[in-house]
């Protein structure tokens, strides 16, 4: 089973891939509408601000705390 390289969700059906392309190592939530992959920056920024909302803590923190997420992940090790 492959996981996503830029959020780390599974992806277990052919729908949770880019425009149902399954050579892709990154799922829908993480590409664009045309199916290339989010950069770095939108993914903080999304995750900073679904963990602040879902935990109700303040947006800095959240910011913090998706950014050592992100950089756990296949994607984002390298380069940042
Ligand atoms: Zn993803």
């Amino acid at each position: 089973m492959k996981m996503c390289i830029a959020c780390g969700m599974p992806m277990t059906s052919l729908g949770d891939y880019p425009l149902h392309d399954m050579s892709k190592n990154y799922c829908k939530h993480c590409a664009h509408n045309d199916g290339t992959m989010k950069t770095f920056d939108e993914k903080w920024q999304e995750v900073a601000l679904r963990y602040a909302n879902n935990h109700h803590i303040d947006y800095s923190i959240a910011k913090h705390t998706a950014y050592v997420i992100l950089k756990k992940l296949p994607a984002w090790k390298r380069k940042w």
